[in-house]
């Protein structure tokens, strides 16, 4: 069997769409865990809100909903300039376009009515960038803050690296743009400080990081001491990745926040309780959030064939074999551990809902799970919810006999699988002969 490194490369081939590897990637981190879990995405406003509570420097700000609100917050602000940046959980904003015809997620302008003209032509309209998908993110808020001119624009990152089994800042005086672009085209310009996550950060990496970014004398103990801040707030609230791009430095010597993107470790959520509580699911599918109030959890792909599975590791597997068998997943839904009947209708309904479905391709494994109660749910959904693709099952393991004796005696139209080649194959076919 392919790797799940090999399987995310197949789905992200399927995929293109940047925004939807992290979703992916999240079905890959969850391999070894038992329970899933969703994937925390903090806005920038938030993110900014944690960094400026632990003394990092970030411009004022208000964050509003609509126009008027981001009038109001601009008159508030009473600022020489001020920036307007729509609050997607994707990057590339500044190069972003609205389905407004708006050009560019951030803007900048000295009149507070502007803002407001701006914000009209932003809220409620979709915001496409490099790393949403082709139809773009909806923008429900926009953040309304104190512009300051940039005199120096560099990256820094800091993020879990399992290459150096631990923390590493990553820096470039090359800030404000595309840092992947940085990495391929000028190597040489891309700093690392691998942290001993036992004795900390040490002043001379800090110093040392901030030399490289191109802080000269006394900003250069500024920028120093503001990477320490942000090494402690990101082990502080369990961050897997706290990224700022820019990093920037002010004519008048003030060394900045510029942009903020956080990423959490979802294991650390039950002593995060306030961060996760911030978590805004507004950017997720409505079927994401359907499934999550069932203990379900959905991913959308686009492909035909949808996936019923147990557990993010089957739900891997089960992806790559329907790649290798020429076919492509729509979804998959995790059903998880202690499964009741209902969640197994409950399941049914929203694979179903989606119109992209021909066929349906369950795949369960009865480790805790009892395959019985898995059947009986089928059964129960194909007759209520008459289902009208094709349906091919494979049960294994625990009361996996009784299983398949409930599938046979139902009298419907159930094509078992022995294993999970048979069942891929089986899949791809009955969506082929359409
Ligand atoms: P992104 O495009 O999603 O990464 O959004 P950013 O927050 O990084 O904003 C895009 C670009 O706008 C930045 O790289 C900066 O060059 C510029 N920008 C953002 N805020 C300010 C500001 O306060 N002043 C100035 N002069 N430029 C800004
Ligand atoms: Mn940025």
């Amino acid at each position: 069997m392919a790797s799940p490194v090999a399987i995310a490369a197949q789905a992200g081939k399927l995929l293109r769409e940047q925004a939807l590897r992290p979703r992916l990637l999240a079905v890959r981190s969850q391999a070894g865990h038992l329970t899933s879990r969703r994937w925390l995405n903090l806005q920038e406003y938030q993110s900014k809100k944690l960094m400026s509570e632990h003394g990092v420097r970030v411009q004022r700000f208000f964050v509003a909903s609509t126009a008027k609100e981001a009038l109001e917050a601009a008159k508030r602000l009473n600022a020489k300039e001020i920036v307007l940046k729509a609050q997607i959980l994707a990057g590339g904003r500044g190069k972003g376009v609205f389905n407004s015809g708006l050009k560019g997620g951030v803007h900048l302008t000295k009149d507070p009515k502007v803002v407001g003209q701006l914000a009209q032509q932003m809220i409620g309209y979709n915001l496409t960038t490099k790393q949403t998908p082709k139809e773009g993110v909806k923008v429900n808020k926009v953040m309304v803050a104190e512009a300051l001119d940039i005199s120096l624009e560099t990256y820094l990152a800091i993020l879990m690296d399992r290459s150096y089994n631990g923390p590493v800042i990553v820096g470039s005086p090359q800030g404000g743009v595309d840092i992947e672009e940085v990495a391929a085209n000028n190597p040489e310009l891309i700093f690392k400080e691998q942290i001993d996550i036992f004795e900390g950060i040490k002043d001379s990496q800090a110093q040392r990081m901030a030399e490289n970014l191109g802080f000269l004398g006394p900003l250069k103990h500024q920028a120093a001491d503001q990477i320490k801040k942000l090494y402690h707030l990101f082990l502080k609230i369990d961050a897997t990745q706290v990224e700022v791009n820019p990093f920037g430095e002010t004519p008048e010597g003030q060394v900045v926040c510029f942009d903020a993107k956080i990423n959490f470790d979802d294991n650390a959520e039950f002593r995060q309780k306030d961060i996760f509580a911030m978590d805004d699911k507004s950017e997720n599918e409505p079927i994401e959030n359907e499934a999550a109030r069932y203990d379900l959890k959905y991913i959308g792909l686009d492909g035909n064939i949808a996936c019923f599975v147990n557990g993010a590791g089957l739900a891997m597997a089960t992806c790559d074999i329907i790649f290798l068998n020429g076919g492509k997943p729509a979804n998959f839904l995790d059903l998880g551990g202690g499964v009741k009947e209902s969640q197994v209708y409950q399941a049914f309904k929203l694979l179903t809902s989606d119109p992209k479905v021909e066929a349906i391709l369950v795949n369960i494994f009865g480790g805790i799970v009892n395959c019985a109660i898995i059947a009986n749910g089928i059964t129960k959904a194909c007759r209520e919810l008459e289902l009208k693709v094709p349906l091919v099952v494979r049960l294994e393991g625990t009361n996996v006999q009784e299983a398949q004796k409930i599938l046979q005696s139902s009298g419907l139209p159930i094509t078992q699988a022995k294993d999970l080649e048979d069942a891929a194959k089986k899949a791809v076919a009955s969506v082929a002969k359409k």
